[in-house]
């Protein structure tokens, strides 16, 4: 039987292109649309260290499923409880945006800061029920990007998903997908089902859709809350609130403010005037102005701390998300902060970790993925040493016209391909994206760019990646360079 590529993205938690990497790097090529049979998904899913529990359908159980990595042995003397850390997923256009802003314009208490509160990827909430405040931390980047980072990394960044189910557009892929998120993070689940506001809407339809899809509602005797809200009107968002404190507290959620801080970093950017910024979510200890903070290969002595109504604070305590400077760089987000006695060390150990990733980037690059049309040129050139008589050439390729998508293609496939098989992964218009770096990537391929431009970030992501891009303005050199390496003679070319 086997099942689909997607479905098991959605039951693994991962986006499709990771399953097609994956298994490229396997030797296996796949599309997404394809069926996998059970002996691929099987293979997936001991790469990712899953267990299939049932081939066949999504039920897959997570090996690697840990439940707070941040506490050690020497905390479990000194917890406390501990504010949950929230996201908002869904589908797109159902409204996670609009539940977001309407939390935070009416809910988080104006700062000193005149009330402004400023964008650094999270905020705080505080909750009433039953006249005892809750605060809740409020993660602000609606979609999967905080659950695909941390799964990377086998840490848990959010203790409960809020999914948004749309109730005039019922359960759609996205909504699935997230749901499969957080069951595969072991993270408590609130639906909210929203624009019930709407005409068409029916809440019913969509409770019925969840339940076949097993979550079942609290309302009918099951364990998931469904809350109706309009985060348009604001209907149900106290409710929903609600229902986010009771979860949480049945999580016990705790940790030990005594000890020093360690978390992830959520967010990170360069400021212009004050150099690099980074909203770090503290979940162990409390963080403190003059700290010596290590981020990946960044690492600095923590200089002002802000919150998220751009006040600045003294520290920062567990599940409190702050915006920090001093780091020497800017951290990648999803990168896990510690903290070091001295600078001396936090460098040593930044400098380590950069030596690291530059050696895992130099052997990758040095691994088969990398293909240029040169190196491509001197295996066509060195196939009666290697005894190699068919040769295929991968290309992506990005123009500017739909037009010129033809034009360049009948010329090429004009090439005579009886040694060299031109295989086009992609044929696009538009400016050379990351994504079609990570498509290189997967496939061995090389970007190929006919007057189109491509920005300096995805220039250093395929330079890192090895994967080479080549910008053209002319078709016949394009067609001429390809020409060449299919004849195993690019040597005059640069
Ligand atoms: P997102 O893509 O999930 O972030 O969705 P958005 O928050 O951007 O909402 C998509 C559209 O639905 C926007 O036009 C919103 O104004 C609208 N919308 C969101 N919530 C509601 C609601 O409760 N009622 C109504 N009538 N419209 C809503």
């Amino acid at each position: 039987e086997g099942m689909s590529c997607q479905d098991l993205a959605a039951a693994l938690a991962l986006n499709d292109s990771e399953i097609v990497k994956v298994l490229f790097m396997k030797g296996i090529a796949i599309t997404v649309n394809q069926t996998l049979d059970e002996d691929t998904v099987k293979l997936v899913c001991k790469e990712f260290e899953v267990e299939v529990v049932e081939a066949g359908t999504i039920r897959v159980e997570d090996l690697a499923k840990k439940s707070n990595t941040f506490i050690d042995d020497e905390d479990l003397e000194h917890l406390e409880s501990r504010p949950p850390v929230v996201t908002i997923m869904g589908h797109v256009d159902h409204g996670k945006t609009s539940l977001l802003d309407f939390i935070r314009k009416t809910k988080v208490a104006a700062g000193e800061a005149g009330g402004i509160t400023q964008g650094i990827g999270a905020y705080s909430v505080d909750v009433t029920v039953e006249g005892e405040v809750h605060p809740c931390v409020f993660l602000d980047t609606p979609g999967h990007e905080a659950f695909s980072a941390m799964r990377a990394r086998g840490a848990r960044v959010t203790d409960i998903a809020v999914v948004v189910v749309a109730a005039d557009d019922g359960v759609r892929p996205q909504t699935l997908e997230a749901i499969a998120h957080a069951k595969a993070a072991d993270v408590p689940i609130v639906i909210a089902i929203n624009k019930i506001d709407k005409d068409g809407a029916n809440a019913d339809v969509v409770m019925q859709e969840l339940s076949s899809h097993g979550l079942m509602p609290e309302e009918w005797g099951g364990d998931i809350p469904m809350v109706k809200v309009s985060a348009k009107k604001g209907t149900g968002v106290d409710s929903l609130l609600e229902n986010v404190v009771l979860v949480a507290e049945l999580q016990e959620l705790s940790a030990n403010p005594e000890r020093t801080a360690k978390g992830t970093v959520i967010e990170a950017s360069l400021d212009k005037a004050r150099g690099p910024l980074a909203t770090l979510l503290v979940q162990n200890g409390t963080l403190r102005k003059g700290d010596i903070v290590l981020c990946g290969e960044t690492y600095g002595k923590v200089r002002a701390l802000m919150d998220h109504t751009g006040a600045r604070v003294d520290e920062a305590r567990p599940s409190a998300a702050v915006q920090i400077l001093g780091l020497n760089e800017v951290p990648v987000a999803g990168d896990e902060f510690e903290i070091f006695d001295s600078l001396d060390v936090a460098r040593s150990k930044a400098q380590e970790h950069a030596e690291v990733m530059r050696q895992s980037r130099l052997a990758a690059q040095a691994g088969e993925g990398k293909v240029t049309l040169h190196s491509f040129a001197n295996a066509v050139a060195a196939s009666a040493e290697t005894g190699v008589e068919r040769h295929q050439l991968n290309v992506v390729l990005k123009v500017d016209a739909q037009g010129s998508v033809e034009a360049i293609r009948e010329v090429l496939q004009q090439l005579p391909q009886d040694t060299v098989a031109l295989r086009f992964l992609l044929q696009s218009t538009g400016e050379i994206s990351a994504s079609d770096v990570e498509l290189a990537v997967a496939s061995g391929a090389v970007v190929i760019g006919f007057n189109v431009g491509v920005q300096p970030s995805v220039k250093t992501q395929a330079d890192a990646e090895g994967v080479e891009i080549r910008l053209y303005r002319v078709i016949y050199d394009l067609v001429d360079d390809i020409r060449k390496a299919m004849e195993g003679l690019l040597e005059d070319v640069e």
